[in-house]
């Protein structure tokens, strides 16, 4: 097997998956490669079947929320496409951040003249850092709530603590039934690489409840060709509790002796060791069951490095992290 370090693999050398299932995939693309539909009333999606968008079209301007760079273009397609059919104005006004990630937001200077940019202030604070001119920083910022009234319609949004990333927000569509929340659930599939590559295990394991706790039946979760519902929330969240328990499990009943005492001065082999064990043994049987129920699920080092920051929240953040010395 050649790793990642050595170069591209040959596509003979690809390992085979099981079939994603029809139900986890969303409707076909258009020939520019993107799909937009209605969410409701006058609340869209926009997706290139990796990437979501959404945009609110309103008698004053349209509100775009994330510019994903890999829409790009086909974003402004998408509104012009919408608001010519439904005979109302094409000019995106505002521009909604849900965090500051380049690859939610690495088109949103593809919108530059005119356009407000809003998000939370911590969002400014990180595109201030990364400094990016693909990405500007917003100009409306808010440290809790903020709700943004345009043509009548409503968009709320929250921050209610670090998740995905330090300045996630919860955007919630009172009159359209829906919530966006970008980066926690995947419609339909596992999480990538360590929970989505995210920053704040226990905030990112506590969101989905908070999402819940929010009247919708339209969920947009920023991954993935289609939209998700309650349901595909509470498998996440079953999904993720699952981890938990089976790394509770294994870290309570893996004994680290026999690592220490083989690897003796070298800790640090005796910690790989022990560790390793750990997440395996926790992994193997959340693997084995959702394999069929979460697209993805068989691509094991999605939920083995998953298990592995969950495992090390488990002792780090909730402790203990292990005996006391007597
Ligand atoms: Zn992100």
């Amino acid at each position: 097997m050649t790793s990642p370090a050595s170069g591209a693999r040959s596509a003979a050398d690809l390992p085979e998956y099981a079939p994603i299932p029809r139900s986890a995939l969303g409707p076909a693309l258009n020939e520019q490669g993107y799909y937009v539909g209605r969410v409701e009333r006058n609340l869209y999606w926009v997706t290139d079947g990796v990437y979501q968008s959404a945009f609110l079209t309103t008698p004053d301007g349209v509100v775009l929320f994330d510019a994903p760079p890999s829409i790009g273009g086909n974003l402004r397609r998408a509104v012009d496409e919408i608001a010519a059919a439904n005979g109302v104005t094409n000019t995106v006004t505002h521009l909604v951040y849900s965090h500051h990630h380049a690859d939610h937001a690495g088109a949103s200077s593809l919108f530059d003249r005119d356009v407000v940019r809003v998000g939370h202030e911590e969002t400014r604070r990180l595109l201030l850092r990364d400094n990016d001119p693909a990405r500007p920083v917003p100009e409306i910022t808010f440290a809790d709530r903020y709700t943004l009234e345009l043509g009548g319609e409503r968009a709320e949004l929250a921050w209610h603590g670090p998740n995905h990333s330090p300045d996630n927000i919860y955007i919630h569509f009172p009159g359209h039934d829906t919530l966006m929340l970008i980066d926690v659930v995947n419609a339909g599939w596992v999480p990538i690489y360590n929970l989505n590559l995210s920053e704040d295990v226990p905030g990112y394991m506590a969101a989905p409840a908070t999402a819940l706790a929010y009247p919708w039946t339209h969920f947009i979760c920023g991954h993935l060709g289609r939209l998700a519902t309650r349901d595909d929330v509470a498998v996440h969240q079953a999904y993720i509790a699952d981890i938990e328990a089976s790394a509770k499990q294994a870290l309570a009943t893996v004994d680290p002796v026999p690592a220490y005492m083989h690897y003796g001065e070298n800790a640090w082999a005796g910690v790989k060791a022990h560790l390793d064990t750990v997440t395996e043994r926790a992994a193997a049987p959340i693997i084995a069951k959702y394999t069929g129920v979460l697209a993805a699920a068989d691509i094991e080092i999605f939920t083995t490095t998953t298990t592995f920051l969950i495992m090390q929240s488990l002792r780090l953040d909730r402790g203990p992290s292990g005996p006391v010395h007597p």
